[in-house]
């Protein structure tokens, strides 16, 4: 893969991030996909539907899930918890770690009501819609950290927060293409988290095609590296990933909305290989 990452494109991008209102997220990204949900081709019952897929298709096992650059959100961490014991929400940003805190207290102290995409998921899953209760008490027992992330650092989490095999499965939405200012940078940070994960696990990868920014705050826009379908499979190559699927959403012209330029979006199933982790 061409060019460098660059380090002040990296400090660049913090800086964006420092302005990052979780709030104004759920409000951008979120809540207008509460109306669509009935619908089968909205973006979120899409997200929903490919996250519902990979775990119910019985090849993804183990214990420990981690979820990078979770943000102030759970959906995409909603049918995982089902199939593994134990979960780990991990972001950059301390207001999004403390966003997702207080969802998993339930004193009342979260302003974020994920009840909707909840029954969706039960539905997916063959559930009645009223037995979400059920499913947000199961997220939140199987929920036992929210840590710091940075996927720029060779060790994105803090040392010893994984078991030394590393994680049995890894999902990252959003997070990588919106994180880095370029595509060698990108690169990297998909073999930091791939350093994470143990041989033969999992990772679902979430993320924006030819995207150029977002906007997270008034007046908050963040750039995004805009990538294409055989530049995300060059780079889960490059960094030790078998592809088993890569699924592609276009945003329909009624769910475009303002606080971004989205138009397509990516859902990856892979495997990380068995050969010994490429040395950068
Ligand atoms: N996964 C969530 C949030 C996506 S928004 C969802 O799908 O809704 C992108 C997230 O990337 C933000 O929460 C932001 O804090 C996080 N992020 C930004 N820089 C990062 C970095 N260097 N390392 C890890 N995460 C980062």
């Amino acid at each position: 893969m061409e060019g460098k990452p660059s380090e002040s494109g990296i400090a660049a991008m913090a800086d964006h991030y420092k302005n990052f209102d979780p709030t104004t997220f759920f409000q951008n990204f979120v809540s207008p996909e509460e109306s669509r949900l009935d619908k089968k081709d909205s973006l979120m019952s899409w997200k929903l539907s490919c996250l519902h897929r990979a775990f119910s298709e019985g090849d993804m096992k183990g214990d420990l899930l981690v979820d990078i650059g979770s943000g102030p959100s759970i959906y995409q961490v909603m049918s995982a918890c089902e199939v593994f014991n134990k979960v780990i929400l991990t972001d950059f940003l301390e207001v999004n770690r403390n966003e997702l805190k207080l969802w998993l207290q339930n004193e009342g102290g979260s302003k974020m009501d994920w009840t909707p995409f909840l029954k969706k998921v039960c539905e997916l899953e063959g559930r009645s819609p009223s037995e979400w209760t059920e499913k947000a008490a199961r997220l939140r027992q199987v929920v036992t950290d929210v840590l710091p992330v940075d996927v720029h650092r060779p060790q994105p989490l803090a040392l010893h927060a994984l078991p030394p095999a590393g994680a049995d499965c890894l999902v990252s939405a959003f997070c990588l293409e919106s994180a880095s200012p370029d595509l060698a940078t990108f690169n990297r940070a998909l073999g930091h988290i791939g350093g994470l994960l143990r041989p033969r696990g999992h990772l679902l990868l979430i993320g924006r095609l030819q995207e150029n920014y977002y906007f997270v705050g008034p007046g908050v826009k963040i750039p995004v590296v805009p990538l294409n379908e055989a530049q995300v499979c060059d780079s889960l190559k490059e960094n030790g990933f078998t592809l088993i699927r890569l699924e592609v959403y276009t945003v329909s012209q009624d769910e475009t909305i303002g606080a971004s330029d989205q138009e397509r979006i990516f859902f990856v199933k892979a495997v990380k290989s068995l050969k010994v982790w490429k040395k950068r």
